[in-house]
């Protein structure tokens, strides 16, 4: 096994060709767990200035356990998986109270923080503080399962666990850090999901699909579950020159996010039936809705969502909060203080254009 993955032609490898990334160039625990946080499920060109501004705004894990959670979560908008952000915070709030603001160096009490599963904890204790623990991402599991020609479904048990004892048994003592680092920086830049580039590859004289001539044939996917799509009608309530927006529950989808109100259209309901219930239920007003203002789509992890905005206004009741959930009135200029989620933004534009269209309305 070790021949075929092998760490000394790998940290060859890497020590030539590996980029210069912010988060390269430090040795601060805190700034590497924040990189590993925000790279999960997250494209390196993305999370650069997502990090490099979080950090100077944050730039010690007193300074975010001290800031207010809307000025983090403002600093994440349009990153995505907000649960990382929110464990974030509180893990930093627990190393401020609990570790006199230091990164515990101890895995096992680190790995009892806050949003640190296996792959952070071994990422983490590794590069900051030499702990030989292998990190397993999507990226170690391509380069791993196709070395090997794995034949089983990456993400079945057989194989999850084929995967982990290859990387723990070629993990070196010397440099664990480094071969994480590696491991993950191969499967982004060579070993990539299409038309990997072996002839550059450090460890293609052992890799057995590029032996088969299969490269594209591993890691094995399951059957693919059928991403169910939700229609979704949202409410421009505009009252003297302001518009409604509601912030989410502190806990849940979206966590903590601000929004247009409105929910999802139930099957037998058109758009109107369903904001007229939704803004019931939510606000306790009866509205009076108006014309579109567009429609957009947009894609989560496991579903999507079309939404359709109305302009509205109210004609009975007074709009008032749910438990757990805020209301604020304001200006389509303050929209840029707030944290909405990116589908909630993608309609920013056609509302500024319906609102030049129709100055009236608001
Ligand atoms: S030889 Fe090709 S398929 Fe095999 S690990 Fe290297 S890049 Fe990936």
């Amino acid at each position: 096994m070790t021949d075929i993955l092998n760490a000394s032609l790998l940290l060859e490898w890497y020590d030539t060709h590996r980029r210069l990334l912010p988060w390269r160039e430090t040795g601060d625990p805190y700034r590497i767990w924040l990189s590993e946080v925000m790279l999960q499920q997250t494209q390196v060109a993305t999370v650069i200035p997502y990090y490099e501004r979080f950090i100077k705004a944050f730039p010690t894990p007193t300074a975010l356990a001290d800031a207010p959670d809307d000025r983090v979560l403002k600093m994440w908008e349009g990153l995505g998986y907000y649960n990382r952000c929110h464990n974030f915070l509180k893990a930093m709030r627990r190393v401020r109270d609990e570790h006199g603001g230091q990164v515990p160096d101890i895995p096992s009490l680190f790995s009892s923080l806050p949003g640190v599963g296996p792959y952070t904890c071994a990422a983490v204790q590794s590069i900051v503080f030499g702990h030989r623990l292998a990190a397993v991402d999507g990226n170690v599991n391509r380069v791993v399962t196709r070395l090997f020609a794995m034949e089983g479904v990456v993400t079945g048990a057989a194989v999850r666990r084929a995967i982990q004892d290859a990387v723990d048994i070629a993990i070196p003592e010397e440099r664990p850090g480094d071969f994480n680092q590696a491991m993950m920086e191969l499967g982004a830049i060579v070993c990539t999901p299409r038309r990997p580039d072996c002839l550059h590859c450090p460890l293609r004289i052992g890799c057995q699909a590029r032996i088969l001539g299969r490269q594209e044939s591993f890691p094995v996917q399951g059957m693919k579950k059928k991403v169910p799509l939700y229609p979704v009608a949202l409410a421009v309530l505009v009252d003297d020159g302001k518009i409604l927006v509601q912030k989410r529950p502190a806990t849940g989808h979206l966590a903590g996010m601000w929004e247009f109100p409105g929910g999802r259209i139930l099957t037998g309901e058109d758009h109107a039936m369903a904001l007229k219930r939704c803004l019931s239920e939510e606000l306790g007003v009866v509205p009076e809705v108006g014309l579109l203002v567009g429609c957009v789509t947009h894609a989560y992890s496991h579903f999507k969502v079309e939404l359709s905005l109305y302009l509205a206004t109210v004609r009975e009741g007074t709009a008032l909060p749910k438990k757990g959930q805020a209301l604020a009135w304001i200006t389509s200029e303050a929209f840029e203080t707030l944290a909405f989620p990116a589908a909630n933004r993608k309609l920013f534009p056609l509302l500024a254009d319906a609102l030049k269209v129709l100055p009236s309305a608001i």
